[in-house]
């Protein structure tokens, strides 16, 4: 049944397969009240195109990056991917139960989501009983958690997005990966054009949301010069360099319309995830991915507007 899976899974574009089976998990995690005769988790993981970061990497178009390998992936293919597998699971007598991430629920009251409009969050109780989905992907041994928390696999580096699909059949589980690839070199970070990630590699929502949006004009093709008018601290937001509050941000959001978002609200990508971009080039110079190809991700210096571009 597992070779079975795989393969299904395989020919509706999944890259990546892993099993664990429930004795890997507490016996409070979601999983459990989601459904709590669940014996084995299944991880399908998707590579993102190298191509679909092109256009953000030579700030050329944008919209590549949100269509193919943000709205596509978790509308279309990772649900066509996991309903087959989980029709196969129920074709042989068990319970196949897909699970997607919905970026538009989340438990905390006071955070958000970059991926979507920050006032199409719906905060509070509903998203308890939401999959940890960067833990579950470790526990089904797709990966590790890089410092910047991005899910790191040995084959597409952070250029994966992932499902699940849980099921009361028991399926011969995988090992988790060994942490190899993250070596704490802190070029997530360091690329970053909103300083959103610590130190200590966690990610202020926040600050993220103003940047992935394109608040710095060093980074976005599309911000008029007089971007942020209004707002006494504009050169600092446009340079990268405005530590937000939850208050700040909505007040910045409320001001970027620089590309309209996807049909399904995904929020287009102005910071083109420099944060992975980098990841990926880091891993993919030491040699440690084991998907190659022919050319490096990384081809020319990076490129950047000025400062003097924006004063007024
Ligand atoms: S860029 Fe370096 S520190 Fe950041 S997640 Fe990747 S390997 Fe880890
Ligand atoms: S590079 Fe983009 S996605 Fe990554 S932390 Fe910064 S703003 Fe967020």
């Amino acid at each position: 049944m597992k070779n079975e899976i795989i393969r299904i899974a395989k020919e509706n574009l999944a890259d990546l397969v892993g099993f664990a089976p429930a004795e890997r998990f507490q016996k409070d995690d979601p999983i459990f009240k989601i459904f709590p005769e669940t014996r084995t988790v299944i991880a399908l993981g998707f590579r993102l195109l190298r191509g679909m970061f092109r256009g953000t990497e030579e700030g050329t178009t944008y919209y590549q990056y949100t269509t193919m390998a943000v709205e596509n992936m978790e509308e279309t293919i990772m649900p066509m991917a996991s309903l087959k597998v989980a029709v196969y699971l129920e074709s042989r007598g068990y319970l196949g139960f897909p699970q997607r991430r919905h970026e538009q629920i989340m438990k905390e009251a006071d955070s958000t989501e970059p991926e979507v409009a920050y006032d199409a969050v719906y905060r509070g109780k509903t998203a308890e009983n939401q999959m940890d989905f960067l833990k579950t992907a470790v526990k089904c041994g797709l990966g590790e958690q890089g410092l910047s928390g991005a899910l790191l696999t040995p084959e597409f580096g952070p250029f994966v997005r992932w499902c699940f699909v849980l099921t009361d059949a028991v399926i011969e589980p995988d090992e988790m990966k060994k942490p190899s690839l993250c070596d704490g070199c802190k070029e997530c970070m360091n690329a970053c054009p909103g300083h959103a990630i610590s130190d200590d590699g966690v990610v202020d929502p926040w600050q993220c949301v103003v940047y992935y949006n394109g608040a710095n004009g060093l980074k976005n093709p599309f911000m008029p010069p007089d971007a942020f008018k209004d707002l006494p601290d504009r050169m600092e937001i446009i340079c990268g360099k405005k530590p937000v509050t939850a208050e700040s941000a909505k007040r910045i959001l409320d001001e970027i319309f620089f590309y309209p978002p996807a049909q399904h609200a995904y929020q287009c990508s102005i910071c083109g995830r420099a944060c992975n971009t980098a990841c990926y080039a880091h891993l993919e110079k030491k040699g440690v991915l084991s998907a190659k190809y022919k050319q490096p991700f990384k081809k020319r210096e990076p490129w950047s507007f000025h400062k003097e571009d924006f004063e007024l």
